[in-house]
């Protein structure tokens, strides 16, 4: 549903490689990518695996190409395959060979471990033969040894100058057709890195943060890296690398892009007011029933879940679908407006219903169809538990007046502050004075 878009920075001007059918760089929807877990020579589970990962929001999927049965794997993956495949080579410039065979769509090189410059240019010779083009994909665990000395260790200059040196075999054969990522497991060297890089190439870049972990701490940290680059107008394919399901890393990557507004909104957006004082219900079971029943139906819209009827469809006007709890039952708003109640126990089912009928119909035709007695109702009950709680009912003005009472000074009634302290200088007690019964820790 259309809401008023804010735009973020201007997107790095890069040119575009095709990944099969997916456009990458040169101003295309930035892509979402993950990697199968499974044994590449398990054909059907692989299969099962990437056609999970289209599903979650992955537009390209990379599988390992590790040994002959893996190229064999991909052989006969990659024709029935919902997404282009990328086969990910480290070590074996034999095995980079056997995946161009296989006819991916994409190779992944990486320039740490595959370091002979003959055996690149030969890879990079066929890959330009068969018009598939190679990502760079450079790690800072795994950094070219020469490099690492260099540098004294794997800075951003070090990635910047792996990625660098291998384009520059990849030249001698004329060979252009080139993504480039520059990951680290640590977020402030992994964002320094791919600027450094943005800075001197328009090679389109594939954004990570490597070897993240299992969730939440995994998320927040690939979110750190990914996000903040995106937001300076860096990246133009991202791969979340959790510790977790891989079905997991691709959803991470589609939700992440339509927060930023960078993808069309596909699925649900939930969102819940935090709770409070005056919550009717716990906002959190709930929450994650409605987003339980939503979630798999893949609606487009964003869905609001409040625990109370006195702040909630306010709070939440902007949503186009809401519900908020008060005196046992639920309100049902559309773009803040109470469209209909129902009992409590019929809150999730309620939304459910609702949200679908919004999709087939649209929020115009749902506002026209709101059961005329729903705002009135609403507003009594809204009335009824204000008059239960009063205004207060989180107990803070009550609270701000106790700080207030006890900062005024004693005597004269007005409020303490760092322009009127309440010793004097030198005294105990003052600033820069010992506490009383303390004397200076330092032995001065
Ligand atoms: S006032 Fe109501 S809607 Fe707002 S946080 Fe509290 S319970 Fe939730």
């Amino acid at each position: 549903m259309a809401r008023p878009t804010v735009a973020m920075a201007r997107r790095r001007t890069t040119r575009q490689i095709m990944v099969g059918s997916v456009p990458v760089g040169g101003g295309a929807p930035i892509s979402v990518q993950s990697m199968t877990t499974t044994k590449t020579a398990d054909v059907d589970g692989t299969l099962a695996q990437i056609y999970a990962l289209a599903a979650a929001g992955a537009d390209i999927v990379r599988c390992t190409c590790n040994e002959a049965e893996a190229a064999e794997g991909l052989a006969r993956i990659v024709p029935r395959a919902p997404v282009p495949i990328v086969a990910d080579v480290h070590f074996h410039h034999e095995m980079a060979l056997a995946a161009l065979d296989a006819g991916v769509a994409c190779l992944r090189l990486n320039p740490g471990n595959l370091r002979k410059p003959g055996e690149i240019r030969n890879i990079a010779a066929k890959a330009k033969d068969r018009g598939v083009p190679i990502r760079i994909g450079v790690n800072a665990g795994s950094l070219h040894p020469e490099l690492y000395r260099k540098h004294g260790g794997a800075t951003p200059e070090a990635l910047v100058e792996s990625a660098l040196l291998e384009l520059s075999y990849f030249a001698e054969v004329g060979f252009e057709d080139v993504k480039i990522s520059v990951k680290a497991s640590n977020v402030p060297l992994m964002i320094e890195a791919y600027r450094q890089l943005a800075e001197v190439t328009d090679h389109p870049l594939h954004l990570g943060v490597t070897e993240a972990g299992p969730p939440p701490a995994g998320l927040v940290k690939a979110t750190a890296g990914i996000a903040t680059l995106l937001a300076e107008g860096i990246g133009d394919t991202i791969r979340y690398s959790l510790t977790a399901d891989p079905v997991e890393e691709a959803r991470a990557g589609r939700q992440l892009l339509e927060a930023l507004g960078l993808r069309e909104r596909k699925g649900l957006d939930l969102i819940a007011c935090p709770s409070c004082g005056r919550a009717e219900i716990d906002v959190i079971r709930v929450a994650k029933e409605a987003q339980e029943a939503l979630e798999d139906r893949k609606l487009p819209i964003q869905v609001a879940v409040m625990g109370c009827v006195v702040n909630g469809p306010g709070e939440a006007r902007e949503a186009d679908l809401g519900i908020a709890a008060g005196r046992q039952k639920g309100h049902l708003f559309i773009k803040g407006k109470i469209v209909r109640v129902v009992p409590e126990a019929e809150m999730v089912a309620a939304l459910v219903d609702e949200a679908e009928k919004i999709v087939e119909q649209g929020i115009e035709a749902r506002l026209a169809a709101a059961d005329p007695s729903a705002e009135g109702e609403a507003a009594s009950d809204r009335a009824t538990l204000l008059g239960a709680k009063g205004p207060d009912a989180n107990g803070s003005e009550a609270r701000v007046e106790l700080i207030r009472k006890h900062l005024r000074a004693p005597g004269d009634g007005a409020p303490a502050s760092s322009a009127s302290p309440s010793v004097e200088p030198g005294q105990s007690g003052a600033p820069g004075s010992p506490a009383p019964g303390r004397e200076r820790e330092d032995g001065s």
